[in-house]
């Protein structure tokens, strides 16, 4: 059995922002591990702002810069606004993967395996302070370590093995990566409201004139739903929907996306030396079901922590803890004012919150999409 340090459970945005900034700032052992593939290639381009763009070094990765920003619904109300500088972008989701995995193998102690999952979790010696976690491996093999982060997105691996209740709210998105589109603006980036064709909206994120992302989302309270029925509300927004199905007309799939995304945090995602981040602690924005910026700024916070548990040495458990502080201080209040009932609107109920967004500022509209922030009025 190798014995680490640290062990991180999952090779997406999540588990990859929390080994970088893990191992540059410490020299504890680290061995990530993942199931598939660095780099899911069912993937596309998930959309995100500049400044996390800048921040984490991803410029490389950016397919497209957006200067517009329209809120659609199905009957034809819209919200228009616009930028003077870029304000949104697209990212090439495995580009952005590679990215960080260079940077990770340059800084250092860190050993990763692919095509590797994690079956079993047992924790040992727990009387003590520090307990050790002993994984088992599907490739025969145990790994054991002293902190476990946990980045398995909607496997909630270890929610799963302790017994401890997961989120109850989940976005099911299907979406294709569409050539031989007529785009009309490539700057101008749409998110769609309503329930015409899902509850949880749609998105229009052209990569130019020819190419685009397009699908839709259903919201409801189980982790699983069938894929055949987003499916079928996308189709039917490709062929109905105006003016996407102008622009679309004709188009070809490219490559398809279908997944679930958990839209509700977890209350607490610090237990002992068990660390959860991303998805699998569901820090995507229940308003938006954004889970890239979280993913990286929540993975930031977590390595960073651990960092610092390790430093001042045996990973004390009140260090740990400190993840689960700076999360609560700067993201909780913006997650528990989103409401769940508002994705069970009626047409004309979100037809309403169109108009009245339709209303707002540019910056005060940013406010919504970023922060859940609605302007007093
Ligand atoms: C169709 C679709 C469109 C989306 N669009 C956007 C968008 O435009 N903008 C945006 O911000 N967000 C978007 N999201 C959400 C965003 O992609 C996710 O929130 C984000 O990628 C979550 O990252 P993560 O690292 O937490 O989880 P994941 O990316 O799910 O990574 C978890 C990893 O853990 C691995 N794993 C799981 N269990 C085990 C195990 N037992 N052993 C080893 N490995 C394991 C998995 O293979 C996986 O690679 C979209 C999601 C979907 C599905």
């Amino acid at each position: 059995m190798e014995k680490f340090d640290i062990i991180i459970i999952g090779g997406g945005i999540a588990g990859l922002s929390t080994a970088l900034h893990l191992c540059r700032e410490t020299d504890a052992t680290l061995l990530l591990l993942e199931k598939s593939f660095i780099g899911d290639p069912t993937k596309t381009s998930p959309f995100t702002f500049p400044d996390i763009v800048e921040r984490f070094g991803l410029s490389d990765a950016v397919l497209q810069k957006y200067t517009r920003f329209v809120y659609r619904s199905p009957t034809g109300v819209a919200a228009c606004f616009e930028y003077e500088n870029p304000t949104f972008v697209t990212l090439d989701y495995q580009k952005m993967c590679n990215i960080i995995f260079n940077q990770i193998r340059k800084e250092g102690n860190v050993e990763v395996m692919e095509k590797t999952k994690v079956l079993d979790l047992e924790i040992q010696n727990d009387f003590l302070s520090t307990a050790t976690l002993r994984l088992t491996l599907s490739n025969s093999t145990d790994a054991s370590c002293n902190v476990l982060c946990d980045a398995s997105g909607c496997n909630f691996f270890t929610l799963r093995k302790l017994g401890i209740k997961i989120p109850s709210l989940y976005s099911h998105p299907y979406g294709e990566l569409l050539a031989g589109c007529k785009i009309e603006d490539p700057n101008e980036m749409c998110i769609f409201a309503g329930n015409k064709y899902g509850n949880g909206g749609g998105w229009l994120y052209p990569i130019d004139r020819n190419m685009a992302r397009f699908g839709f989302a259903t919201v409801t309270c189980s982790p699983i739903y069938p894929r055949d029925i987003v499916e079928r509300n996308f189709e039917n927004a490709k062929r109905d929907f105006y003016p996407c199905n102008e622009m679309l007309a004709g188009a070809e799939k490219t490559r398809s996306e279908f997944g679930t995304i958990p839209i509700e945090p977890l209350k607490k995602f610090v237990y002992g030396q068990i660390l959860m981040v991303g998805d699998a602690a569901g820090q995507a924005t229940p308003w938006y079901g954004e889970g890239i910026r979280p993913a990286l700024e929540s993975g930031e916070m977590c390595g960073k922590t651990i960092a610092e548990a390790c430093q001042k040495g045996k990973f004390r458990r009140k260090t740990l803890k400190r993840y689960q502080h700076l999360w609560d201080d700067e993201k909780r209040k913006a997650y528990s004012l989103a409401r769940a009932e508002s994705y069970f609107r009626n047409q004309e109920q979100w037809d309403n919150s169109v108009r009245l967004q339709a209303s707002l500022t540019r910056e005060e509209m940013l406010g919504i999409i970023r922060y859940n922030k609605w302007p007093r009025r």
